[in-house]
């Protein structure tokens, strides 16, 4: 069975290593361990985001996600099915998630000439000139971090983060967060957040 990658789930973690601000718990050693860089051309021939998870989306996403298909149908032939626009959304026990086709790959995803698999919803956003975060699912914005519970939510990474190539360990940990962890920070919190998560962070390096 499929891990799911979705903004909220339960969950209970050592508070060793951990920092708050505001309502939220952040593993900050986890966090600073990681680097991230999208690369769509190392998702050819290896583990990929978007072909690896049941992704979740909240009530509040859905409408916005069904109102891409138009347009991402243009680049992702996953969208249509006999002529006709599919339902890109699937209703299971624990909520709503996004389909998939039959090898698992989401159906917002699609490859360019030169194989790198894309995300419709993002390639749609820069044409939009939009932050993708606007116009992606929250999951898909926030991966390879995670976000479970409430009250407070607990910020971290996703466990099996290092099984893609585009996540890597920092052997060394520096006072600032990796920029492509930096910036999901960023985009789902806001910039005042990351301020205060980088200036949280020890400034000597272990
Ligand atoms: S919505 Fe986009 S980023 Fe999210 S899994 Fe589908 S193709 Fe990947």
């Amino acid at each position: 069975m499929r891990d799911a990658i979705r903004p909220e789930t339960p969950y209970n973690h050592r508070m060793e290593g951990w920092i708050r601000i505001g309502d939220v718990q952040v593993d900050i050693e986890r966090l600073r361990a990681l680097a991230h860089t999208c690369d769509p051309m190392k998702c050819r021939y290896t583990k990929c985001c978007c072909r690896s998870y049941e992704v979740t989306v909240d009530k509040l996403e859905i409408d916005r996600v069904a109102g891409t298909v138009p347009d991402a149908a243009k680049l992702a032939p996953t969208l249509i099915e006999d002529g006709e626009l599919i339902d890109p959304i699937d209703e299971t026990e624990g909520g709503y998630c996004l389909n998939t086709d039959e090898e698992g790959e989401c159906v917002f995803a699609y490859r360019t000439e030169d194989g790198a698999i894309r995300c419709s919803m993002h390639s749609l956003a820069l044409q939009w000139n939009l932050p993708p975060e606007d116009v992606k699912p929250k999951s898909c914005t926030l991966w390879p971090l995670a976000i479970h519970g409430k009250n407070p939510a607990q910020l971290s990474v996703q466990d099996d983060a290092y099984d893609f190539p585009c996540n890597t360990p920092i052997e060394k940990c520096t006072p600032r967060l990796h920029r492509g962890v930096a910036e999901i920070v960023e985009a789902i919190f806001g910039r005042p957040f990351l301020d205060e998560l980088q200036a949280a962070l020890p400034q000597t390096p272990e």
